[in-house]
């Protein structure tokens, strides 16, 4: 038998998930993600203000989205650019968590939101429906056992340089802790060559089959930071679902003009409701039946 470094989470090597040739549903309150309908995640990259999180949630509510996000721990490459209102202190992080919770009571939509560091996780925990590891921390696994440890559902982004068994290997961290409610997502990986590459990153679509394909775990698509353009997120949405992608995490804002952080990647409310309606469409045509 060839070894394998996820063998809880593989298809071919555990009944950890029972039947072999089943698809996991993670259920992250009265939302069910995998085996069903696409499921999408809208919001901004970063909540700026209480009026600012209520007034998306209220719109990509409308739009048909079913999960609201919002960065309150930003990673960011410089240490001048806005870290998020988590930067400001425990109190300022609490009132940030709280709006969060409050948006998505408001509009019956669970919460994620990004757990940067270990010190953060219990935190988090008490507020948000399913805890968000970014890009930057797929590989610490220190990070990923505590997370698992909350018992709340996890999304694990694939790190921008990691391989497809990478990302399958730091999930095994988490179903390791018993935590079988784990939600993969594909946000691209670093662009090759030296000339243009005209995206943020290089938005791999197949890992989404390849996945299918080697574990039970579901697998959502992150267009926002797999191509950083507002004019690519309906083609490569689209797509993603085209492939499989059993949900989509889609940065959003009513004036992406004034966002603080991903403004030219975020999409408006009704951009956002074209998008869904058209993986709605591909979804009950290509993956249906
Ligand atoms: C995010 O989703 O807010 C984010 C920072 O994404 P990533 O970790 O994929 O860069
Ligand atoms: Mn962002």
């Amino acid at each position: 038998m060839v070894e394998t470094p996820y063998k809880l989470i593989s298809r071919e090597y555990s009944r950890f998930f029972g039947d072999k040739a089943a698809h996991r549903t993670v259920h992250i309150r009265n939302v069910r993600l995998g085996n069903g309908e696409p499921v999408i995640c809208a919001g901004p990259c970063a909540i700026e203000s209480r009026a600012q999180i209520m007034r998306i949630a209220e719109e990509v509510k409308k739009a048909g989205a079913h999960l609201l996000r919002g960065g309150i721990f930003k990673p960011r490459s410089s240490v001048h650019s806005f870290q998020g209102l988590g930067a400001n202190g425990l109190e300022e992080a609490e009132e940030a968590l709280h709006w969060l919770r409050e948006a998505g009571d408001a509009f019956d939509m669970p919460v994620v939101t990004e757990v940067r560091g270990e010190s953060m996780v219990e935190l988090i925990a008490k507020y948000v429906d399913i805890m968000h590891i970014g890009a930057r921390n797929m590989y610490d696994q220190d990070l990923l056992v505590s997370v698992a440890r909350q018992q709340k559902p996890v999304l694990l982004k694939r790190h921008f340089g990691a391989s497809i068994e990478e990302l399958l290997s730091f999930s095994e961290y988490i179903a390791a802790e018993g935590n079988k409610d784990i939600v993969l997502c594909e946000r691209g990986i670093v662009p090759m060559g030296k000339g243009k590459s005209y995206t943020r990153y290089t938005l791999d679509l197949a890992a989404v089959p390849v996945i299918h394909k080697e574990t039970y775990l579901p697998v959502i698509v992150d267009p926002s930071h797999g191509t950083g353009r507002r004019d690519l997120i309906f083609d490569m949405s689209c797509a993603a679902i085209a492939a499989g992608a059993d949900g989509l995490m889609i940065e959003s804002h009513y004036n992406p003009a004034e966002a603080l952080v991903d403004g030219p990647q975020m999409v408006t409310p009704d951009e956002l409701a074209d998008i869904i309606a058209a993986c709605r469409t591909i979804h009950s045509q290509v993956r249906k039946g």
